[in-house]
């Protein structure tokens, strides 16, 4: 089954994509605190090298409106979005109940900004979902996203709100099936966990498992109810390097595909699967992680781009640089171009990540026992999702019954929707000044969806509820967990 691929030099296919790509200038001024690994500075000096090898000239570059608390509380809880958006450092021991409830403190601190922080996070992918949605992009990207940890009214691994489920409920009032695959050297528990009893969103997660954070992703872990089979797990050794990857990436999500049949991907892009991470213990190169966004993207799908972990930062900066160059159809050289933080790439001011000779922990007998599980796990997804196998109407005009049908565009039609895509003015050079195609994110104007606010359909409700874990459900995994079987009940 697993047949190890050469890994070859990656070839992008040139055919032009309309690349929606969000940026925020201020995201790089929030600070985790001093000796923090996380550190948002990253993402402004991804940005530096993306402006510096002239890809705006290839791409729009946007702006997002903030998420709002309304937004936000499409998936977390009131309460928890209250806290967050009022505590500071200063007024931190005003509320000793709250920071422990929701796990804020040593790994997930309180500093100044986090609300701002997390509102542009989500703002990005927000809106990119909705440039998907009525079709203005092919490919968004979001480096400021990609958040995988955060749970619903709990931070977590450096995570407070989950931009990524946010994004996907967004595209979910579009999309039949949507497909979240997870690349970070940490597992996606937060969207997994979001999703987990929900057919209409497929998870994949390839992640270093076993003693290390956040300790769940494990192969037999693979969705409840009717979400069962449509959570997949990679666990991962050590030292994984990138033919491996690639031998076990690309069959993988070509099955998925193939049977699951999605109309939109999102790709969590964590850099700290990249070789040398402060954290992670894979091999990548830079190149054999852009291959997983150059596989995905050569699949044709509209599809969004996040970013995620990564803590050696001027490799983080470098892959997403060069991915962002892989989803405009470039190469880019390997020639550094000035920019304003050219002295983080010493000594070689180049752009490649190399890996290293670390040894390869995942032997070719036990990717080929991931593979073949995995698979034929998926063979339940062949045939029979939920929701039929449909054409999506392409025109937007066709949507109206979707739409109306589906309870969080209530209420989107009065003028109540904000605008949306405001363009930065400096540095207006470099931003495109269309209006025409700006998304719209469907926010409600009420606090919540009052019960008879529901709609009858029953693929509405999957929206309503997929991201809710009921108690019993809730149950259901702790029990399983305890008894340490697999959901299939074999061990
Ligand atoms: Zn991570």
């Amino acid at each position: 089954m697993y047949v190890e691929l050469p890994f070859d030099e990656l070839k992008v296919s040139p055919d032009k994509r309309r690349i929606a790509y969000f940026y925020d200038q201020d995201v790089g001024n929030y600070f985790y605190g001093t000796g923090h690994c996380m550190k948002p500075h990253r993402i402004r000096m991804t940005h530096s090298l993306i402006m510096n090898y002239e890809l705006y000239k290839k791409m729009e570059i946007y702006r997002a409106e903030p998420a709002t608390n309304l937004e936000l509380t499409q998936f977390h809880t009131d309460e928890y979005i209250d806290f967050i958006d009022r505590v500071t450092p200063d007024n931190l021991h005003l509320f000793p109940r709250e920071a422990q409830i929701f796990n804020v403190g040593e790994d997930c601190p309180v500093f100044d900004g986090l609300n701002e922080f997390c509102k542009i996070s989500c703002g990005g992918s927000m809106e990119g979902a909705a440039r998907l949605n009525n079709g203005s992009a092919d490919i968004v990207i979001n480096y400021a996203g990609g958040l995988h940890h955060a749970k619903k009214s709990e931070a977590s691994g450096f995570c407070y709100t989950n931009d990524i489920v946010l994004a996907i409920v967004e595209l979910l009032r579009k999309h039949p099936r949507v497909l979240y695959i997870d690349t970070d050297v940490h597992h996606g528990d937060g969207v997994e966990e979001a999703f987990y009893t929900n057919d209409r969103v497929m998870t994949c997660s390839f992640h270093k498992f076993g003693e290390f954070f956040p300790g769940t992703g494990n192969l037999t872990d693979i969705g409840i109810g009717k979400g069962k089979y449509h959570a997949v797990n990679v666990p991962l050794r050590d030292g994984i390097d990138d033919a491996s990857y690639k031998s076990i990436f690309e069959p993988l999500v070509k099955t998925i595909v193939d049977w699951y049949q999605p109309s939109a991907i999102v790709l969590q892009c964590g850099g700290d699967s990249l070789s040398g991470d402060r954290l992670g213990p894979f091999n990548l190169s830079m190149r054999g992680h852009a291959n997983c966004v150059n596989f995905v993207r050569s699949l044709g799908l509209p599809m969004m781009v996040l970013g995620g972990g990564g803590y050696t930062i001027r490799n983080v900066a470098r892959t997403w640089a060069f991915e962002t160059g892989v989803c405009n159809g470039v190469i880019l050289p390997k020639e550094l171009p000035y920019n304003g933080y050219y002295e983080y790439y010493a000594p070689t001011y180049e752009l490649d990540v190399r890996s290293s000779n670390m040894n390869n922990a995942n032997s070719k007998e036990y990717l080929d026992k991931l593979l073949t599980q995995i698979v034929s796990n998926l063979d339940h997804t062949k045939h029979a999702p939920s929701i039929q196998l449909q054409e999506v109407p392409a025109d937007k005009e066709d949507l109206g019954d979707v739409n109306e049908d589906m309870p969080d565009a209530i209420d989107t039609k009065g003028g109540s929707q904000m605008q949306r895509d405001k363009e930065v003015e400096r540095e207006s050079e470099f931003y495109n000044d269309e209006e025409k195609d700006k998304g719209e994110r469907n926010v409600f104007e009420q606090d919540k969806i009052v019960e008879t606010d529901v709609p009858k359909i029953d693929e509405s409700k999957d929206v309503e509820h997929g991201v809710t874990l009921f108690e019993h459900e809730q149950a259901e995994i702790d029990q399983l967990n305890k008894e340490g079987m697999d959901v299939d009940g074999n061990d």
